[in-house]
């Protein structure tokens, strides 16, 4: 055990912030442990979430393609049938896995691994409860908190994983529910909500707000809510959800109009609560070291990753900054290298973000709204995907490119991208944002044909000149 002997790295939570964390430690050549509580490495992300919901994005996807659209490119089926616990064994199956090689990643970089929950006894010692059974104390120079987020709960709404659940017990109902209802329109419950659609529930999404997914571009979130309202969801936006009711059979849910007004009820056999999530720091005991948090119960960190108590580091989902596991990984990355005498960086401006339906959508950088409250000038290169030669060639065109750059020195401020693949084509904008390039490298970039890629080196070349294929 790593009991006695000090290490140079502990790292308290193993999802992708601290696992990458302990690995990137190890191969800096410092003596690391990582402490997880859940039983399995990957946290919030790889149990149950990014993958998962993607394992069940991709499975709901071919199901409803094999009902939908395989006739249509004369591939002709008897009967398509879902079977749910087999969809859901895949998913398990490819969880199970990825947590697995996590554990083979820990073992060939020597990272030591403690399964148990973690708290301070100071600032360099951590008392693990461990899943065995049992204390043991780690000690370490460096200690860093990777504790990560967890659900949001309402005001009023016990969620109790069969009727009421949060995304956990989405990723996991043991039926199609003929009704489902989705508090809340970010991400997570959009992605849930097109799962459980394409197996054929009748979704309906009730946001608080005036629009889904707040922090996309405008313009794009329009065609967006479009494409989402053909495959039959359901939006009810500006909509305040009162209480939630459990007695009898379904749940009933009584809503009003943000704003104030006539109450309505709207009943669901599953109502699904995706509101955001918190940071997770319960059971910590930080206030014994007097680690700082924000209101919203942050841990507050400098550019470095410090806290306020020397040798306390925090990464992640549990600090301030986008709450996606990619963000984290690159917190882990950079931490480690400031504690190893390195220069770490992460830049927050070019976190990408994707929505993971069908098509997806991919942006990174600033949005419209976003350059015009900075006052720049700028130009919009736009490309619809009904104008490329793939996506007509695979029948799969629905989306647009959206290329922001400003005017005076056509250096690109912002791309966002819906497109059925918009997840993958969108890291060639992610190079060249964080290379400063302007939209003419890009339009002057050859591209292969046909791909679906070349709708973003047209869309580039529309922000100055124009586009060859529209
Ligand atoms: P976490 O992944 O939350 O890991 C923290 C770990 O610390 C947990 O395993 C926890 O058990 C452990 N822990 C906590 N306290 C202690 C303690 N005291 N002692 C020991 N261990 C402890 N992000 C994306 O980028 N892409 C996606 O597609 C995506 N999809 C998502 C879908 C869903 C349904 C959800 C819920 C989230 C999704 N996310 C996605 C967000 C992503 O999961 C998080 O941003 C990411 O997991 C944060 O990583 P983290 O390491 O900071 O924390």
């Amino acid at each position: 055990s790593s009991g006695s002997d000090e290490n140079d790295v502990v790292v308290i939570g193993g999802g992708p912030g601290g696992y990458v964390a302990a690995i990137k430690a190890a191969q800096l050549g410092l003596k690391t442990t990582c402490i997880e509580k859940r039983g399995a490495l990957g946290g919030t992300c790889l149990n149950v979430g990014c993958i998962p919901s993607k394992a069940l994005l991709h499975s709901s996807h071919m199901y409803h393609e094999a009902k939908h659209s395989f006739a249509s490119h004369g591939v002709k089926l008897s009967s398509v049938e879902v079977d749910l616990p087999a969809m859901m064994a895949q998913k398990d199956k490819a969880v199970g896995n990825l947590t697995k090689g996590i554990e083979g990643l820990f073992k060939k970089n020597k990272v030591n691994y403690v399964k148990g929950y973690g708290k301070f006894l100071s600032p360099s010692e951590v008392s693990v409860e461990t899943v065995e059974g049992g204390n043991t104390v780690v000690k370490g120079k460096n200690i860093i908190i990777a504790t990560g987020s967890d659900v949001k709960s309402l005001p009023g709404i016990t969620i109790d994983e069969k009727r009421i659940v949060s995304s956990t017990g989405a990723l996991a109902l043991s039926e199609v529910p003929k009704k489902l209802i989705v508090i809340g329109a970010g991400y997570i419950g959009l992605e849930m909500g097109s799962v459980w659609g394409r197996l054929g529930s009748e979704v309906t999404v009730v946001e608080f707000a005036a629009d889904i997914v707040p922090t996309m571009d405008g313009e794009v979130r329009k065609q967006f809510q479009r494409s989402l309202e053909k495959q039959k969801m359901k939006f009810m936006l500006k909509t305040k959800v009162v209480s939630v009711d459990t007695e009898g059979n379904g749940v009933k849910l009584t809503v009003e109009p943000a704003a104030g007004g006539d109450q309505t009820t709207l009943e669901a056999d599953v109502v699904l609560v995706s509101a955001g999530r918190v940071p997770f720091t319960a059971g910590l005991e930080l206030d014994k070291i007097g680690v700082e948090t924000d209101k919203a119960g942050r841990i507050l960190v400098n550019h470095r990753f410090g806290t306020n108590v020397s040798g306390v580091y925090a990464i992640g989902d549990v600090i301030p900054g986008p709450m996606l596991a990619h963000k984290a990984e690159e917190d882990g990355v950079a931490c480690v290298e400031y504690i190893a005498g390195k220069e770490g960086h992460v830049d927050y401006d070019l976190v990408p973000g994707v929505v993971y339906t069908h098509p997806e959508v991919a942006s990174v950088g600033k949005t419209e709204e976003q350059v015009k409250a900075l006052g720049v000038d700028y130009r919009v290169g736009k490309f619809p995907f009904l104008a490329n030669s793939r996506a007509k060639a695979i029948d799969d065109a629905e989306g647009v490119v959206k290329v922001l750059a400003e005017k005076e020195t056509d250096k690109i401020l912002g791309v966002h991208i819906m497109a059925p693949n918009a997840g993958e084509l969108i890291h060639e904008a992610v190079l060249a944002l964080n290379y400063g390039a302007s939209s003419e490298d890009i339009a002057r970039t050859c591209h292969a044909h046909p791909t679906m890629s070349e709708a973003l080196k047209e869309a580039a070349m529309a922000t100055y000149d124009k586009p060859i294929h529209i």
